[in-house]
């Protein structure tokens, strides 16, 4: 039987392998190990990628994204706004800062629906933070309108989102302050964690770097509580290798992603084209009787995953204070929700056993 893993992390080029050794060995005799000369130049490369002025390289996306709200000050008494269907980092990195998150029902697009958020808005509110989830953009065009109306700051959780733009605008760059995840199974990887903050503000881009380091200025005094969210300089050089490859992996994954929908879309709701472009950090496809085509598929040999199987309102640390929370969709959504392999390094064959399959399941 055929065996199509989620996501294979191996590193199975040689070439690629030899390059990424090659990095490592460079870090390795300079000796610079947090920090290092690779970390500025894997900033310059975000923020030019990102259309930003500045990025900050950090040790995870959880950290971009606390450091992002507390560069903004964002703290006790302040609310902000957010989707229920998002990895827990997004909510725990609002509840760490002391905020409280409001919790905004999805679209069918699986996003934030713009269209909700003006009524969750109160004069305690100080953020949006939409997740762009897949790595397909949230309705930025709304929500930017909103933002500016009523003087509130965004801060994209665009951790799933490295490369996915509309019309050239980048994920990233809507935000005062946005959110990168380089982690292992992010499309854009480190080989192991890593994070990056961008803004185009050299105020916060400052206060970025402070926040990093203990909260320190110049490595010395410590002017606000924060934690150690350093680049570790090996990851950065990686990342620099991963970048080469990162184009390429894009496209292959759209070519996949456009096969699947292409066969698929008859059969099961799929992801929608809709004008934007989507890097596919999964690819969700969305059943009534999504338990049952997850057992089928691991019969014959596919891995899926759910992301995620509890929206994060009601997660156990949350859920009390979420208890009346309405959120119709979302609810329904995450019981639809299965992602299928999609990873660059499948196979023309293994992508047509994976439809095929879900055809199969679709047609008894
Ligand atoms: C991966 C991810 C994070 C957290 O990133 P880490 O690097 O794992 O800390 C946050 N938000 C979303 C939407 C993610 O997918």
């Amino acid at each position: 039987m055929i065996k199509v893993p989620y996501l294979d992390l191996r590193v199975k080029s040689p070439e690629r392998k030899k390059k990424l050794l090659n990095a490592v060995d460079v870090v390795l005799s300079h000796g610079r190990l947090i920090l290092g000369p690779e970390v500025g130049q894997f900033e310059e490369k975000i923020a030019a990628s990102c259309h930003t002025k500045y990025a900050v390289g950090v040790g995870s996306g959880t950290d971009a994204l606390y450091l992002a709200l507390r560069s903004l000050d964002i703290g006790p008494g302040d609310e902000v706004i957010t989707t229920p269907l998002s990895w827990i980092a997004t909510v725990n990195a609002i509840v760490l800062c002391g905020a409280t998150p409001v919790f905004v029902d999805i679209g069918e697009d699986m996003n934030i629906n713009a269209e909700l958020i003006e009524d969750a808005i109160t004069d305690k509110t100080k953020a949006i933070l939409p997740v762009h989830y897949t790595g397909r953009l949230c309705n930025m065009e709304k929500i930017v309108q909103i933002a500016k109306e009523k003087d509130l700051y965004i801060v994209e959780d665009a951790a799933q989102a490295f490369g996915a733009n509309i019309d050239g605008a980048m994920a990233g760059s809507f935000g005062e302050v946005s959110a990168f995840s380089m982690n292992a199974m992010k499309v854009f990887n480190a080989y192991g964690e890593a994070g990056a903050v961008v803004t185009s503000n050299e105020v916060l881009a400052n206060k970025l770097r402070s926040l990093s380091y203990g909260g320190t200025i110049k490595k010395e005094d410590c002017h606000y509580p924060s934690l150690n969210g350093r680049m570790d300089t090996i990851q950065a050089a990686m990342l620099l290798i991963s970048m080469e490859y990162l184009e390429a992996k894009i496209t292959r994954r759209r070519e996949i992603a456009k096969y699947y929908t292409d066969a698929l879309k008859v059969v099961i709701a799929c992801p929608e084209e809709d004008g934007t472009f989507q890097v596919y950090y999964n690819y969700v496809v969305r059943t009534d009787k999504r338990d049952q085509l997850k057992s089928y598929l691991d019969t014959k040999g596919v891995e899926t995953k759910i992301h995620y199987p509890i929206l994060m309102p009601f997660h156990t640390a949350y859920k009390e204070q979420n208890s009346n929370c309405d959120l119709p969709v979302a609810k329904r959504v995450v019981n639809e929700i299965l992602s299928i392999p999609n990873h660059e390094d499948m196979s023309d064959g293994e992508v047509e056993y994976v439809a095929n399959c879900i055809r199969d399941f679709c047609s008894d």
